[in-house]
């Protein structure tokens, strides 16, 4: 396989930070070496500052984002249970699938694509669910849900939120949101591979975990009892080393730069390459008000130059750029780009590169 260096502006994986490579030459340790158990104590330490909460439990699933989601899924979601959901893109619909594979009783809430959910709605749609669980980013659409407003739930509601593409992105504040389950993963703006899942529980949320979730690999019952350091490191299964050590770097630089000062880069890369391609006459597709800094949507302008399509602009920015963009999904295939800067991705350079090379393409 040919080495090739990418800018990877699709909807994800983005560029991992320098730091986050170089932590994978690390020497490979024992899952139970004390040195690693520091160094794992110490990463679920930063994901705490970066989740914006004093959960226990919190700490990285082993796998990518999907993981995350089956096990906040999994571990609390009781056959018969009515679980409320918003779906304005893709991941709203997993969510619903695997929810619905756990036994819940599912409660859609839809909203059209490009377009935010309105929380009340979330809020009216049952007067006592088990969960309401939403979509922060939608990486299908590029448009954010509001979750502040889901903290005046009724008692006894766990607020569930994917963070997949949000986290070190936009502003995330678990204990302020009052939010009970979050997972992420690694590979957006976290600027690290595909890999692993931040995932975070409240207390009442650990409270309502079950005894004997339907998934053996992702019982937190059983992984607590390693990752926690509460009682005896109990073998589960055999930790990510390298993955981990990748994940305690990118969250190192994240927190030396600080989350308002990601939150803000973000935003200022988001605002550069809305307005830029706005400049060059093309549309966005995500709703004002609500439209991602990390994940821009743009229309494919309707009046191409002959010979350029959807796939070939896509894969002339790779093969003469060196760039990733991402293409529609669903009735969007092939009439939407999805743009990701995310991570060590957002940058200035990056925004004015895409801008340069598009213009180009496009004649
Ligand atoms: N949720 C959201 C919002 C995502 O964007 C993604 C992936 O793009 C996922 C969940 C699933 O994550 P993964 O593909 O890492 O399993």
């Amino acid at each position: 396989m040919p080495h090739r260096e990418r800018t990877l502006m699709g909807p994800g994986p983005g560029n991992p930070y320098p730091e986050v490579i170089e932590a994978f030459s690390r020497p490979v340790l024992g899952h139970l070496d004390p040195d690693f158990i520091a160094l794992l104590d110490e990463t679920n330490e930063r994901l705490r500052q970066v989740w914006r909460t004093e959960n226990r439990l919190t700490f990285p699933v082993s796998g990518t984002g999907s993981a995350g989601m089956e096990a906040a899924f999994v571990n609390v979601v009781r056959p018969g249970d009515p679980v409320v959901i918003g779906v304005n893109g893709v991941f709203g619909e997993r969510m619903c699938d695997v929810a619905a594979r756990c036994g819940a009783d599912v409660i859609r809430v839809e909203a059209p694509w490009g377009q935010p959910i309105d929380p009340q709605r979330l809020l009216d749609a049952h007067p006592s669910p088990a969960i309401i669980a939403v979509v922060h980013a939608e990486t299908s659409t590029g448009v954010r849900n509001d979750v502040a407003p889901l903290a005046d739930r009724p008692d006894g509601t766990l607020l569930l939120v994917d963070c997949v593409t949000s986290l070190g992105g936009i502003p995330v504040t678990v204990d302020e949101w009052r939010v009970d389950i979050a997972y992420s993963g690694t590979q957006k703006c976290l600027g690290v591979p595909p890999g692993l899942s931040p995932l975070t529980f409240s207390d009442a949320a650990v409270d309502r975990i079950v005894e004997r979730p339907s998934s053996w690999y992702l019982d937190l019952n059983m992984i607590a009892r390693y990752v926690t350091g509460e009682g005896a490191r109990a073998y589960h299964h055999t930790a990510p080393i390298s993955m981990i050590y990748a994940l305690h770097a990118g969250l190192g630089v994240l927190l030396d730069e600080g989350l308002d000062a990601s939150w803000a880069r973000h935003a200022a890369c988001g605002m550069a390459l809305h307005q830029g391609l706005e400049a060059m006459g093309m549309e966005l597709f995500a709703a004002d008000t609500h439209r991602l800094p990390e994940l821009t949507t743009v229309w494919v302008p309707e009046d191409l130059p002959d010979g350029l399509d959807d796939a070939t602009i896509r894969r002339t920015l790779l093969d003469t750029y060196g760039i990733e963009i991402g293409g529609g999904l669903g009735e969007f295939a092939g009439r939407v780009w999805r743009i990701g800067l995310m991570g060590h991705t957002a940058r200035q350079r990056n925004v004015t590169l895409l801008l340069g090379a598009l213009g180009e393409v496009l004649g």
